[in-house]
């Protein structure tokens, strides 16, 4: 089956579809992008992708979004097309080509935006049922890091080191010895007292749209999130650590530089967090995560 992908309004054979070498996403990284998981053939969380895609367009200034309701059939369509029942769709909205390379961004821009969708195994995955190895290194990144923009050179760079010193993902860590989040996800431990922590919203981290979602998965269980910051030697002292983000879900961290992560093994709290998150994306635990039932 050829896989379709949609440039600017038309469906075309994804790898018939064509972007201009001037386009200023290629040239500058003037764009912005989401990645929206699909799990039984829906799109999850759609609705709060495209409010985070609008909400980066407006702070970079774009002046104009790509109508939504197309945003949200062109979704459908793909995942529909491609025979998608779990991957991702992604969507990429750059300011555009005008034939030159110009810094200053024109004032009516006329957005590229593409988009297309993947099969990938989101759920059963060895990652979420065996837990990763994650090393930290300097967060090198800009500091408007809350908006989701293709500048992606500092987490390649990471990610590939943290592969080259046989680790599955990275934290990046603040000039205060603080963790940020992950290469491509938002980072979190379980204290020895059972609390579940995250870093506060800022301009440090992205806010991630699955981190939203424990919000309230955890809430309707009258868990509690505390929201601030820690540092890599309290996480290796916690019970648990784990990463959230749309492709990788909820994955259980069990080793961080090369100290083991509470037992070494995914703890009680992250396979709860685990159950809960698939539930809330309509998964039946049972059989399609039963390494993860209680
Ligand atoms: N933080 C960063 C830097 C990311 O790139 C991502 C996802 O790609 C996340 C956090 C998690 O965000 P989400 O849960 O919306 O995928």
């Amino acid at each position: 089956m050829t896989r379709q992908a949609w440039v600017n309004g038309v469906y075309v054979a994804a790898e018939e579809a064509k972007i201009s070498p001037f386009d200023r996403g290629f040239l500058f990284s003037d764009s912005v992008y989401e990645v929206t998981a699909v799990y039984n053939g829906q799109p999850i969380d759609m609705e709060r992708h495209l409010d985070r895609l609008e909400r980066s367009l407006k702070e970079l200034k774009f002046g104009t979004l790509p109508d939504r309701k197309e945003l949200a059939q062109v979704h459908r369509k793909l995942i529909a097309d491609n025979g998608i029942s779990e991957g991702f769709v992604y969507t990429q909205v750059s300011r555009g080509a005008y034939g030159e390379r110009d810094f200053i961004a024109p004032d009516k821009p006329r957005l590229t935006v593409f988009l297309f969708a993947d099969s990938k195994p989101l759920l059963d995955v060895p990652a979420a049922r065996e837990g990763i190895k994650v090393v930290s290194l300097p967060d090198i990144r800009w500091g408007r890091r809350d908006i989701k923009a293709t500048g992606l050179l500092a987490p390649v760079l990471a990610k590939t080191e943290a592969k080259a010193r046989g680790a599955d993902d990275v934290w990046l860590v603040g000039g205060d010895g603080l963790v940020t989040e992950a290469g491509s996800a938002n980072a979190w431990i379980v204290t020895r007292q059972g609390e579940v922590v995250t870093r506060a919203l800022s301009h440090a981290i992205l806010p991630g749209i699955t981190r939203h979602a424990l919000f309230d998965a955890l809430s309707q269980q009258g868990m509690k999130i505390v929201e601030r910051s820690f540092s890599v030697e309290e996480a290796q002292s916690a019970a648990e650590a784990f990463n959230t983000s749309a492709v990788a879900l909820v994955a259980p961290i069990v080793e961080l530089d090369g100290m083991p992560v509470g037992s070494g093994a995914p703890g009680p709290v992250t396979r709860q967090i685990q159950r809960l998150y698939y539930q809330a994306i309509g998964a039946d635990v049972a059989k399609a995560a039963p390494w993860a039932k209680g």
